[in-house]
């Protein structure tokens, strides 16, 4: 029967919810809740930045921020909510990345995770694994570096390490590297996690399983992370960072798979790529206009290739490498880059740090910041998109609908679905092999990318995906209505209903995900 009243809930009120702007009985919460004793603050003057996000489409404004000093903190002000009989609920705010509001909660409480610090590694003794326990709010950066001092690394990481550690953990967190050690969600030995009924609870695949699995790339529905458990491997000093131009798609996607099924000794690190959209000023060329995530281009080979291709294709890959194995490196990758199917002429050979190779996109957005590009709106869509389908979909979208780009990257790279639990909430489509494609374009005054525009193109994307039956499934999802995302989680939807009455039984956790409303 709950079972029952939630979905009816679910479908008939989740996407008002957000608009219900008066709640009189709010004013007693705010009253209980700024009696608590806090190790931190809560305030209901500082909560112009978590009204905002990266995309800077959404803006709903909070009633309250807590500024955490203690995991209590957290679990108090989760108590006091739970226990209230109001609409009040509660958005976790890492680094505040999200593109459509989804860590924002309208007259509700956004909580700071910032303010809650700590990262401690482990390197492990005596057979054990080396880990890190980082505190939800935390940076990956900061938490590479941190590891870095005593030799260690994180495996899986996102292309920006500007993000925190709960806010991928929400997702699933992907990069080049997941094709070898699966997403950032793969990669945790144990969560310490608040629930929306405000108990602290530590979770692990042997400890409260299910809990740890439901919060993994769910979304912020079942549980606050104040703790993540990360594991760590030796971490390399160098990095061999290639770059190669394909005119043919097939050969692109043939390469890239055929590059994620290699053995570790004779594979690469990190397998990503790219289209590179000519311009529509001037097509046919193929100018860093379209690549402003990028630091440095296309370069290294002989000019412009000549080919009747609408666009070109960009494979990544790189190789780590400790300094004693620099005389060695050349000889490794020789054999592995002469059997691609690239434009011989067109390939880019960098060496650069480790650290620099991660903090690759922090150097572009220092450069965006400078011209006020890095505020702009981005609406951005994330697909993943089943190896069968990927051709077509290519001949549609890269080469068709936006051949002349998105005013940002479009990135295309295989993932494998059996890097993948299946017990974690995180959806991807049913095939082993499936695209990450991503459409990052940021809007700007012009025409051409206004807004609307981009909407457009990205709403055109979907409308495509769904008139010719690709089985998509959205990353970071965005939909407007709850029967999306029932489509979305197709047959894990009523376990996922299940977590949530189990876990955070009156919605209060996560509203800007817009997927549940908030029970009294
Ligand atoms: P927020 O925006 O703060 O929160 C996101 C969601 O998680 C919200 O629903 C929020 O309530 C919830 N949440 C936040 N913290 C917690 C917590 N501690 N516990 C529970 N729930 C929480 N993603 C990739 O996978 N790969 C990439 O390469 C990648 N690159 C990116 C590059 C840029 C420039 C940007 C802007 C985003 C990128 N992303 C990438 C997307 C990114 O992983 C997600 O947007 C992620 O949610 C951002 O983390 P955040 O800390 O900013 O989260």
């Amino acid at each position: 029967l709950t079972f029952l009243l939630l979905l009816a809930n679910a479908l008939t009120g989740a996407l008002t919810m957000s608009d219900k702007r008066s709640c009189p009985s709010c004013t007693r919460d705010f009253i209980s809740l700024a009696a608590l004793k806090l190790d931190g603050k809560l305030s209901f003057s500082q909560i112009a930045d978590a009204s905002r996000d990266f995309g800077n489409i959404h803006h709903n404004s909070p009633a309250a921020v807590l500024y955490p000093g203690s995991v209590n903190d957290i679990a108090k002000v989760v108590r006091c909510v739970y226990a209230s009989s109001s609409n009040l609920t509660i958005a976790a705010k890492g680094a505040g990345h999200s593109i459509y509001g989804q860590a924002q909660a309208r007259d509700g409480i956004v909580i700071e995770m910032s303010t809650l610090k700590g990262i401690e590694v482990f390197p492990g003794a005596f057979g054990d694994a080396p880990y890190v326990d980082a505190r939800g709010g935390e940076l990956w950066i900061d938490v590479v570096k941190a590891t870095m001092e005593v030799g260690l690394t994180p495996r899986s990481f996102t292309d920006y390490l500007h993000l925190s550690v709960g806010g991928t953990l929400s997702n699933a967190g992907v990069s080049g590297q997941a094709f070898r050690y699966g997403p950032q969600i793969n990669n945790v030995f144990q969560l310490e996690v608040v629930t929306g009924k405000g108990e602290i609870v530590s979770c692990s695949p042997i400890q409260n399983a299910d809990l740890f699995f439901a919060v993994l790339g769910g979304l912020g529905q079942f549980g606050i992370i104040t703790k993540a458990r990360i594991i760590l491997e030796p971490s390399p000093q160098r990095v061999r960072w290639i770059r190669a131009l394909y005119s043919d798609f097939s050969k692109f996607t043939k390469d890239q798979e055929m590059l994620i099924s290699q053995p570790h000794s004779r594979s690469f690190d990190y397998v990503e790529g790219s289209v590179v959209a000519s311009t529509e000023e001037c097509p046919g060329s193929w100018k860093p206009k379209t690549f402003p995530l990028e630091s440095d281009n296309v370069t290294g080979g002989s000019g412009s290739p000549t080919t009747d291709s609408p666009v070109l294709y960009c494979l990544e890959v790189t190789k780590n490498y400790f300094e004693h194995e620099s005389s060695t490196i050349e000889e490794k990758i020789s054999p592995m880059l002469a059997s691609l199917g690239h434009i011989p002429s067109m390939v880019s050979v960098q060496d650069t740090p480790y650290l620099s190779f991660l903090e690759r996109v922090h150097e572009s957005e220092l450069k965006l910041r400078e011209k006020g590009l890095w505020s702009a709106p981005h609406p951005w869509l994330n697909l993943f998109i089943p190896k069968s389908q990927i051709i077509d979909f290519a001949a549609w979208a890269f080469e068709k609908h936006l051949r002349h780009g998105i005013n940002g990257p479009m990135l295309i790279y295989p993932l494998d679905r059996m890097k993948w639990d299946p017990r974690m909430s995180a959806i991807t489509p049913h095939e082993d092999i499936f695209y990450l494609v991503g459409f990052l374009g940021y809007a700007s005054p012009s025409v051409d990318h206004s807004l609307e525009r981009l909407h457009n193109k990205i709403s055109e994307t979907l409308k495509y995906c769904n008139r010719n039956r690709i089985s998509y499934k959205q990353y970071i999802p965005n939909y407007s209505s709850v029967g999306e995302w029932i489509l979305h989680f197709g047959e894990f939807w009523p376990g996922f209903v299940d977590r949530k009455l189990k876990y955070d039984p009156k919605a209060i956790l996560s509203p800007g995900q817009r997927i549940f409303s908030r029970f009294r």
